[in-house]
């Protein structure tokens, strides 16, 4: 038996609701289970916090969490609260010294869901994207100037190197080259970004060598949306920029049903730190305290823990479990057309599991 301990973070609006659902989910599995065991430790990090005391998690942080095997993250954000603050206040200020430099996201069509573009099945689009999320567009190289007076400057630097690039790249084509179709793609805008842009297609080339097996190809952002939604079926693996990928990913969880099916793993390969689980989506405050929050995206990313952890059955079980349970629309919440609740979304899965 595999003792783990796990950090959990629930943050903000539809993040506490979700994360509680997530621990019941994992708490069915380790029930079952002769191989894992776990202990969580909840942090009331978040904006809340922020409100009271100025800062979204202590100063030490970090370095409470070096300690875990793991972090479950819920969302950050809330209404009266900037949402730059929040960004860099504990998400970014956990991912960044922690060096989680690859974000991962995974995009299907579950059974029982359906595509908002027309003919669209889960054997069209079944996509990985791969997040560079650790410098780029948001590195938070930058500043503000004469701020007020119409001489006012900012600006918002974006940073390329070398060993960034080179390692988010050699994490793409390693993942691409264990998919079936062992195909990526590489986004780029380096038609009008010059520099860092030209560098990362000189880098994918560069280590495109060390990946005979893999098939890849160049796409520019603005086309690659085009090619998302009228040829889903030419896409596998997917490596972009920090943002870019940030929007290709939103686009793709729309086109995958909805985005609160989506999952994300913070990953920093090396085990001695923890890498970071959550859905993709926000806090969500229109439907805060409603019970209708969908958890299918923390449960996925529960998945993707199990995976890394090396609990390769137990997350083929909840992937199971997450299917049948989609495949039924009595399982649908309002995000997907249905009516059901957060409450009979984790049953669902629960029951599945015990069967
Ligand atoms: P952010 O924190 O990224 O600014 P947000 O709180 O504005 O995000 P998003 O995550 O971008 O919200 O989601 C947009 C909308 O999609 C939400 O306002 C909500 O209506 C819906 N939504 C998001 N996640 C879920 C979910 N898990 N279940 C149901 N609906 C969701």
């Amino acid at each position: 038996m595999k003792q783990y301990n796990i950090a959990a973070i629930p943050g903000d609006g539809i993040g506490v609701e979700v994360i509680a659902a997530g621990l019941e989910v994992l708490q069915a599995l380790a029930d079952k289970s002769e191989t894992f065991d776990y202990t969580v430790e909840h942090f009331d990090w978040g904006s809340d916090r922020y409100k009271e005391c100025g800062q979204f998690m202590p100063k030490d942080g970090v370095t409470q969490l070096r300690e875990f095997d793991s972090i479950l993250f819920g969302a950050v954000g809330a209404p009266d609260v900037a949402d730059h603050l929040s960004l860099w206040g504990l998400r970014l200020a956990i991912c960044q010294p922690l060096d989680q430099y690859a974000n991962v996201r995974p995009t299907r069509i579950l059974p029982g869901i359906t595509s908002p573009l027309k003919g669209v099945t889960s054997n069209d689009l079944d996509w990985i994207i791969v997040r560079e999320n650790s410098e780029g567009e948001y590195s938070g190289q930058g500043g503000r100037s004469h701020v007020g007076l119409p001489t006012e400057v900012a600006t918002d630097v974006s940073i390329f190197t070398r060993e960034g690039v080179s390692r988010i790249m050699h994490f793409a084509f390693q993942l691409a080259s264990t998919r079936p179709r062992r195909k990526l793609t590489v986004v780029t805008k380096s038609n009008a970004q010059r520099h860092g842009m030209v560098m990362w297609d000189e880098i994918a080339s560069e280590v495109s060598t060390q990946y005979p097996e893999v098939r890849w190809d160049k796409m520019l952002v603005d086309a690659m949306t085009v090619r998302m939604t009228m040829d889903p079926q030419s896409l596998d693996t997917i490596v972009a920029t920090n943002l870019h990928a940030d929007v290709l990913s939103d686009l793709a969880a729309a086109l995958a049903g909805s985005i609160g099916i989506a999952p994300t793993a913070n990953i920093n390969p090396d085990s001695t730190v923890p890498s970071m689980f959550e859905p993709i989506h926000g806090s969500a405050f229109d439907i805060t305290g409603k019970g209708v929050a969908n958890p299918m995206g923390t449960f996925w990313s529960i998945v993707m823990m199990l995976e890394h952890l090396q609990q390769s059955d137990l997350a083929e079980q909840l992937m199971a479990a997450i299917e049948m349970v989609s495949a039924d629309k009595n399982n649908h919440t309002p995000d997907l057309g249905g009516v059901a609740t957060t409450r009979v979304v984790t049953d669902s899965v629960i029951k599945c599991l015990g069967e």
